[in-house]
């Protein structure tokens, strides 16, 4: 069930964010402590006012809410509330029974036992579930992972209390994968917002519906995604989800922030994945748990498709195809004989390679000189510093822009700002967000041809598609 927490200050406000994600959500969480006060006396009206199940909350400040009430006045207040037709009612752990319980037991109104942990996981978590259950109880922990051993430790526990009810929820970005793959973290229901979080790291309802089905989700879904640090602003569910979709794969992807490669993948294996992309910083540190990788792995030393293989992972590289993909005819026409690549991180390994490949000569003008250097001795090129740029200027007909200078919210940086293009160049920035880099503006200001992030993306991740499913990537534009 997708639940959305309701963040009105009026019954009202919180009956237009139902309206508005009606056809996404299964039921919606009041939360009292939002209400303004008079509204708050008028809460038992809600249940009757709308048609999904109301679960009813008054969170105390301890546990993340708004409420600053004594204990008496919050208890007299969520009886009156009772005296509406809610379907559940969140009582916190430290809770003593009294008239609140009583009265939700005696109309049948379902209790969720809760706890809130805002710095981290106690290390009793299982006891912890164990004993908020034994009532009979749906039991409820909110903790916050701190690594993806954490989220690993989370996920785990469907399987260590299957025949618990429970709801586990991660805050925080770390706890994303638990937040949409909730059905296999073995919770009855995820926690969604409208737009605006009203909880760390929570999901608007509409892309857990229609982005990642994260209600569809089964025994039997093939689990993809994405690991890197950061991670969260990618793109690449937008390509993926939809692609599954249309073509009727049981399948979902999703980001996993990432600082431990090896225990992610121990998630990987617990979770059965099925395959997932590497970004920034992994693609190197990935190589050393692969089974098998692909000619092209080996020669650029970087991997950013990883897939489940009989025993073992494989481990491919899509970039380069991606890259190769917007400017292979200029390239096969002889337009494109000269290139300049600012950058010499994981990405530019890949195309510096696919270039030198498709016999464009290339020159690597890198900050970091000795970078340039390595990656051009790899490839029998030639390397410079950045300030040289100028250097260059009406002798190469592509510059590819490779760094992360530009990229959001950096919008007004550009790594070779002083050079001038000609207006015949081909300038490529590799870059996604935004769209339109500051280098890429100022090709434009000159008349160059461009190409965008976006283009590379989009075809590295058409290339990831078939390596996942077998299946062509179907006839759609990705939403990013
Ligand atoms: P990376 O391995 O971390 O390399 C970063 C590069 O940026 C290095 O050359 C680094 O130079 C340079 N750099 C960073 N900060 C700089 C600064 N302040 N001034 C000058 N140079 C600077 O990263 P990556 O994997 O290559 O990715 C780089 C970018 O490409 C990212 O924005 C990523 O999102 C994008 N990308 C896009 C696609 C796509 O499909 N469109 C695919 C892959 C990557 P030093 O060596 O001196 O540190």
């Amino acid at each position: 069930m997708i639940c959305l927490t309701l963040s009105g200050s009026t019954l009202s406000a919180c009956l237009s964010e139902i309206r508005e994600n009606r056809e996404y959500i299964d039921l919606a969480e009041l939360r009292l402590d939002y209400l303004e006060k008079s509204e708050q006396e008028r809460a038992s009206e809600f249940p009757s006012m709308t048609d999904v199940p109301v679960i009813l909350t008054l969170r105390r400040k301890e546990d993340g809410g708004k409420c600053t009430l004594s204990e008496k006045e919050r208890r007299a207040l969520l009886l009156s509330a009772l005296d509406g037709d809610f379907a559940y009612v969140d009582i916190e752990e430290d809770v003593k029974k009294n008239d609140v319980e009583e009265k939700a037991r005696a109309k049948g109104v379902k209790i969720i036992r809760s706890f809130h942990d805002f710095s981290g996981i106690p290390d009793d978590i299982y006891s912890r579930i164990y004993r908020l259950a034994e009532r009979g109880d749906i039991a409820k922990a909110a903790v916050t992972p701190h690594s993806i051993q954490d989220v690993l430790t989370l996920f785990r526990i469907s399987e260590e209390l299957k025949e618990i009810p429970k709801i586990i929820i991660g805050m925080g970005d770390w706890g994303i994968p638990l937040r949409i793959l909730y059905r296999r973290a073995g919770s009855i229901l995820t926690f969604a917002s409208s737009g605006e979080a009203v909880a760390p790291g929570q999901i608007s309802a509409k892309d857990l519906k229609l982005l990642y089905r994260a209600d569809q989700v089964d025994e039997k879904t093939g689990i993809y995604g994405i690991i890197g640090n950061p991670v969260l602003h990618t793109s690449s569910p937008q390509i993926h989800n939809p692609g599954f979709h249309a073509i009727h794969y049981n399948a979902i992807y999703l980001p996993f922030m990432v600082d431990n490669v090896r225990v992610f993948f121990a998630l990987a294996e617990y979770l059965r994945m099925r395959g997932f992309s590497v970004t920034i910083p992994f693609k190197d540190a990935v190589l050393m748990y692969l089974g098998n990788i692909t000619r092209e792995v080996k020669q650029i030393g970087a991997c950013n498709t990883v897939v489940r293989m009989p025993g073992m992972w494989k481990g491919m590289n899509t970039d380069y195809y991606g890259f190769l993909a917007p400017i292979l005819k200029d390239i096969e026409s002889g337009r494109i004989r000269n290139s300049l690549v600012i950058g010499a991180g994981g990405a530019a390994q890949a195309i510096v390679w696919a270039l030198r490949n498709r016999g464009v000569k290339v020159t690597v003008l890198n900050r970091t000189v000795t970078r340039a250097e390595k990656l051009a001795k790899i490839n029998l090129c030639e390397y410079d510093t950045l300030e040289n740029a100028s250097k260059y200027e009406g002798k190469v007909d592509l510059i590819v822009q490779t760094t992360s200078v530009g990229l959001y919210p950096d919008f007004d940086a550009n790594p070779i700002g002083s050079f001038h293009f000609t207006g015949r160049e081909i300038a490529y920035d590799i870059i996604y967000k935004p769209k339109m880099t500051k280098f890429l503006k100022e090709a434009e200001k000159a008349g160059c041809t461009l190409h965008f992030g976006e283009e590379m993306l989009l075809e590295q991740g058409k290339l990831q598609f078939e390596l996942f499913t077998g299946y062509h990537y179907p006839k759609l534009t990705p939403q990013m």
